[in-house]
């Protein structure tokens, strides 16, 4: 464990990171700054689902570092149709096709904030386009306790007061119901309504898991109501749950969904919405765009990132790993080490019964595991989907020590 010297630099105090100065990775394992090595039970917020400086991504970046970097979108480049139709291929048969079929679309964003505003954008033109609604009129239903991102549209329909306090005046047209109550949300859906967003699993919020019937009661109303489902599916994507997308958990195709953090390998930020041609296609020239979205080197690491995801044995490994995972918090609970827990695959919420989720995670650093803490007494357990079942058990038994010191 080393002093950090973000309280002392000139960095703007927007985190509070647990005293450690990290300065290499390998897998689920990294090393601070005096040697010492750590579990990654964070893996980047799900950025490093496929752990620390995987090799074929680490390749695949650079030989795409000696050959072409960025272009912008002013010009096309030879990866960028290649990653359009990979990224479709997985993840096209898993969206509704909408009704005048056609196959998906995929545009390409940096962050997981842009590719959010991106499918807001496209859910509103949309709404005016194709359904008709009237001028600014356009409403999205969000769900209480979401978290989109950071930006000045997406905090407006965050109800975490510190991601708002202080940052408005906020964007209109958003209207939020309780995550989970799928009566509630049917009723939220009058004309004006163009688009339901929501995370299937709700990561920022303690890794919440909605009720069986709860997103196929979405998907239903979303059709009667001739709404769109865009899953965020930025944290709970590409293999976290056991399985490409989460929402295949409840057998839901949505209309759009979102990606980002892992589909960047853990190497740089690449994002991208994915979804119906009929709603992507509203977007044409000059009306959406960014300088590095779709860039040379994003698609080659994203490409290789579809390339691990389309055989399946990463999702595969995950819901092994997360059984395993499951029978380590069943054990915790027993002890009373937790007051309850949810999970999905390879991703946990932990509510611990004394102190905070943040004491929590530094006793967890004291015994050699990095996690991070959500809310109030909850922190996430969210390895690296590569870790071995070894390094999983070592890391459980350290996090059930450190529990016990609390
Ligand atoms: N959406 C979800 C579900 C997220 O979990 C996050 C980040 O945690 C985001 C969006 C925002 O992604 P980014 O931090 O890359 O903007």
């Amino acid at each position: 464990m080393t002093a950090t010297t973000t309280t002392v630099s000139r960095l703007a105090r927007n985190y509070a990171p647990l005293p450690v100065t990290l300065v290499a990775g390998d897998g689920a394992w990294v090393t601070d700054d005096e040697g010492r090595r750590y579990l990654d039970l964070l893996a980047g917020y799900s950025a490093l689902n496929f752990g620390h400086r995987h090799p074929a991504l680490v390749a695949a970046a650079h030989a795409q570092l000696d050959r072409l970097t960025l272009t912008s979108r002013a010009f096309d480049h030879d990866l960028l149709p290649r990653f359009a139709d990979a990224l479709a291929g997985l993840v096209g048969p898993l969206l509704a096709s909408g009704p005048s079929g056609g196959d998906p679309l995929v545009l390409p964003m940096n962050t997981g904030a842009e590719a959010v505003e991106t499918a807001i954008k496209a859910a509103r033109k949309w709404g005016y386009e194709a359904r008709g609604v009237a001028p600014d009129r356009a409403t999205i239903v969000v769900a209480a306790g979401n978290f989109h991102g950071r930006t000045t549209t997406i905090v407006s329909f965050s109800d975490d007061a510190d991601a708002r306090t202080g940052f408005g005046p906020f964007t209109p047209g958003f209207r939020t119901v309780p995550f989970g109550d799928a009566a509630a949300l049917r009723a939220a859906l009058d004309e004006t309504v163009v688009a339901v967003l929501l995370e299937p699993v709700q990561g920022e919020h303690g890794v919440v898991v909605p009720p069986d019937d709860y997103l196929p009661a979405v998907r239903a109303a979303c059709d009667e109501a001739g709404v769109l489902l865009v899953a965020d599916e930025i944290q709970s994507g590409l293999g976290r749950t056991g399985r490409t997308l989460a929402c295949e958990t409840w057998g839901v195709r949505p209309d759009l969904v979102t990606l980002g953090k892992a589909l960047g390998g853990g190497i740089l930020p690449v994002s991208a919405v994915v979804g119906r041609c009929d709603v992507l296609g509203v977007l044409t020239p000059g009306t959406h765009g960014s300088t590095f979205g779709g860039n040379p080197l994003a698609c080659a690491v994203a490409l290789a990132v579809v390339d691990l995801l389309a055989p399946g044995d990463v999702q595969a490994a995950a819901a092994a790993r997360g059984r395993e995972l499951g029978a380590a918090l069943d054990a915790m609970a027993d002890e009373g080490l937790v007051t309850g827990y949810r999970r999905l695959g390879l991703w946990a919420g932990l509510d611990v019964p004394h102190g905070t989720g943040r004491t929590a995670c530094e006793a967890m650093l004291r015994e050699g595991v990095l996690a991070k803490d959500t809310h109030g007494r909850t922190l996430r357990l969210a390895p690296p989907l590569t870790i071995s079942p070894a390094d999983l058990a070592e890391a459980l038994t350290r996090t059930t020590t450190a529990l016990r010191t609390l």
